[in-house]
């Protein structure tokens, strides 16, 4: 199931565009993320496009100067759509054919010279769009630290619930409000009740917050009423990008009994607009997350040797702050938490098979979310309600300005990447949102009538 590494990974190879040879780079030969892209001056429909350095290569563009000729026709059809949905339904040959392809393009060579033609835009000129149309998006809870953090602070006296360790536990989220990184949201409003209050109040959200969180795209997906075996579960996912759940607790706490989150998510979901392979990430394959000898086996349909020992992935994750004070006095964004993906109850595999073990169908786009990536040391708790103890214990920023949740003009960034000896480092690029409070919408500020 796990994509094999090739010479598409070797670290020798550079690339004929200078910036994909910097050694910080998110974006070397090695990586080649897929992602949809508009040029204001250049085209009227977006494009797909790959990153490469600080350049976007043109995917319709090389396919009008012949350069994927030799593709089979269905992958340079799929090449010249203005979203990743027809090359993810391809499956796995298809963005592996095509990342051969785009290596053997993008690679110095002595012998030949680069193609002269106008395939590359500059990423700052861009405008990054969503890469896929997402259909469904479904968000996990797979970070037992997270799931135990949280359960700490709503139920100190009982933190997991029963089956946290048998169920990759999920919800459906909301897709129509998925946005690419760089989109502001706005701040929402919403029914909240302390625990001093007897009725609820409807008005802003004073407790936002983010998730830092990984996502996964489905590539070809499944039939209704068929299941995908776990050791087939790889070969149903596309790649990887960040994702940012942004979460209203005040709202999440007052509606989440007994069905479950609702408004307080709903309101808008961040994602990174560059899709990662799988292929790209086999580098960086490890061994799953060791359950504790006391915890219970998985159950037969979510147990695979395969996925025991290569299932896991080692990708950092950042999440980053900056308030509008930071960036008036020209302060570099702080880092609040850094944390591993590798230690994540639930592999990608799992959340997937377990999606559809009941013959839930899956289709080529949608999004699968990992739920907040928390480790256990301090200074890796994916959320403000984790690294707050629920906003009890406030941080400090740069400007001693202080947070419990966000404020307006917080800017949160996301990043991540993928570090191992002997390859070359991938990096997702960054997932950020900016909070912003309409000032129309809060004069509809108002009590909830109480009987
Ligand atoms: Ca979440």
């Amino acid at each position: 199931m796990n994509r094999p590494i090739n010479h598409t990974h070797d670290p020798k190879l550079r690339s004929w565009i200078e910036s994909a040879n910097d050694k910080e780079t998110d974006f070397p030969i090695q990586n080649l993320p897929f992602g949809v892209f508009s040029h204001q001056n250049r085209m009227g429909t977006p494009h797909i496009g790959v990153a490469i350095g600080r350049q976007i290569l043109d995917l319709f563009a090389c396919c009008q100067l012949g350069l994927f000729q030799e593709l089979p026709e269905p992958l340079t059809l799929a090449c010249r759509s203005s979203n990743l949905n027809e090359l993810m339904a391809l499956g796995t040959w298809a963005s592996s054919t095509l990342r051969d392809r785009l290596s053997q393009l993008l690679r110095l060579k002595n012998s030949q010279s680069p193609p002269e033609a106008n395939i590359l835009v500059p990423i700052a000129e861009a405008k990054l769009l969503l890469p896929a149309k997402i259909g469904d998006y479904t968000d996990f809870y797979a970070s037992i630290f997270h799931a135990t953090n949280v359960g700490q602070l709503f139920r100190p006296d009982n933190p997991l619930l029963p089956n946290y360790k048998y169920i990759p536990v999920g919800y459906h989220g909301r897709a129509s409000s998925i946005v690419p990184s760089g989109t502001r949201i706005k701040r929402p409003q919403g029914q909240q009740k302390n625990s001093q209050e007897s009725v609820p109040t409807f008005g802003d959200s004073r407790f936002l917050d983010y998730e830092m969180e990984v996502g996964f795209f489905v590539s070809s997906g499944n039939e209704l009423g068929r299941s995908i075996a776990i050791d087939q579960a790889e070969e149903h996912i596309f790649g990887l990008c960040l994702v940012n759940d942004w979460s209203a607790r005040d709202i999440q706490a007052w509606e989440y009994q007994p069905l479950g989150p609702f408004l307080g998510k709903s309101f808008a979901t961040t994602i990174s607009p560059w899709v990662v392979t799988l292929e790209a990430l086999a580098p960086f394959r490890c061994p799953a997350f060791v359950r504790p000898e006391a915890d219970p086996k998985p159950l037969k349909y979510l147990s695979s040797l395969l996925d025991a020992q290569l299932g896991g992935i080692n990708l950092t994750v950042e999440v980053l702050l900056s308030s509008a004070q930071m960036r008036e006095q020209e302060m570099l964004p702080v880092s609040l938490s850094k944390a591993s993906f590798q230690q994540m109850y639930w592999t990608i595999a799992q959340m997937l098979t377990h999606h559809t073990s009941n013959g839930c169908n899956l289709r080529s786009g949608d999004l699968l979310a990992s739920g907040t990536v928390s480790g256990a040391e301090s200074g890796s708790q994916g959320s403000l309600l984790e690294i707050t103890k629920r906003g009890s214990q406030p941080i400090k920023l740069p400007t001693d300005e202080m947070r419990s949740f966000l404020e307006d003009g917080d800017r949160v960034i996301l990043r991540g990447y993928c570090e191992q000896k002997g390859f070359a480092r991938v990096g997702f690029g960054e997932c950020r949102g900016e909070i912003y409070e309409d000032r129309l919408s809060t004069q509809t500020t108002e009590r909830v009538e109480s009987k």
